[in-house]
């Protein structure tokens, strides 16, 4: 997925995404930050007809729905009210508070934090959530553990598009979440989005780990019976972030140089590959999945 951005206003390059302007704006933007929220939404919500509303006081440039389609609510180079009270140390020391006038924002649909009932877990309004799109986490700024909705694969890739649009159209010195610029006010993006992978992935300097994805669906395909149960460490290390080959590498017992030498490549190739400093090439990649007995998506970065 690509994404340009063209008079301020994103778009695939035959045509602007989907707009639906908010009245909740200030002036001019010179966008330095791009901040990462969850709107604490279901599926029902349409966060941005909401932001269309005045009386929402609220709006952010992009909000990016769980099917991974993006409405633009507000133009890049004007203010949009996401931020609320931030600050933050930039580059130099240079000090920002309310980032609103620095910033552009992302919001995703999410529920964010979810509590434990007796029937599974549900979100702030009582809505029963599946739990196979939960993981269990305690937030870096000691929100005490809960369950956190899962970002649907095709929102990290949305969000990743767009991202890597905004970095190369305007001077963006850094992304954070919004709990990073109001710690203890704000808890999104939270856990469930690997913000260190993201970046990494918006600078282009290594395929994006979705290995928390991949593991969800692994379990959630454990669950169902579907193939043989890979064991929980597997999972957690998946989960954790390393890269899919070298976690199923290592289960099979294999080592780097026997794997390298079975699938015909050097191991400092192997090594980029598991690294994630490089992609292997398909045909590579079909083979050293053949050798592990896994599938083509396991291995997926
Ligand atoms: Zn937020």
């Amino acid at each position: 997925m690509n994404f340009c951005i063209k008079n301020d206003r994103l778009g695939t390059g035959m045509s602007i995404v989907n707009f639906i302007g908010s009245p909740n704006i200030g002036g001019e933007l010179k966008a330095k930050f791009l901040i990462i929220h969850y709107t604490a939404s279901g599926p029902e919500a349409d966060t941005a007809r909401y932001f269309s509303q005045d009386t929402a006081n609220v709006s952010a440039h992009l909000v990016v729905r769980r099917d991974g389609s993006v409405t633009q609510c507000v133009p890049f180079n004007v203010v949009a009210w996401h931020a609320g009270k931030s600050q933050w140390t930039g580059k130099g020391g240079t000090r920002y508070s309310g980032l609103n006038n620095s910033a552009i924002g992302i919001e995703i649909e999410n529920w964010g934090p979810l509590g434990k009932s007796a029937g599974g877990w549900v979100s702030w309004t009582g809505a029963a959530v599946d739990g196979s799109k939960v993981i269990e986490a305690r937030h870096k700024f000691g929100v005490p553990d809960c369950g956190w909705e899962v970002f649907t694969t095709a929102q990290i890739e949305t969000v990743i598009a767009a991202a890597q649009a905004i970095c190369r159209e305007y001077a963006i010195e850094d992304i954070m979440g919004h709990d990073d610029i109001a710690p203890g006010r704000k808890s999104d993006p939270g856990p469930a989005w690997d913000m260190a992978a993201f970046k990494a992935s918006v600078r282009g300097g290594g395929p994006f780990q979705l290995n928390r994805q991949r593991a969800l669906d692994i379990r959630a395909r454990i669950a169902s019976g579907e193939e043989e149960t890979f064991p929980e460490d597997v999972v957690s290390a998946l989960v954790a972030g390393q890269h899919p080959v070298r976690v199923f590498r290592k289960w099979r017992g294999m080592t780097a140089v026997a794997l390298a030498r079975a699938a015909g490549i050097s191991q400092p190739y192997l090594s980029e590959i598991e690294n994630g400093a490089k992609d292997g090439s398909l045909s590579v990649m079909k083979r050293v999945a053949a050798l592990l007995n896994v599938t083509l998506d396991d291995l997926a970065g």
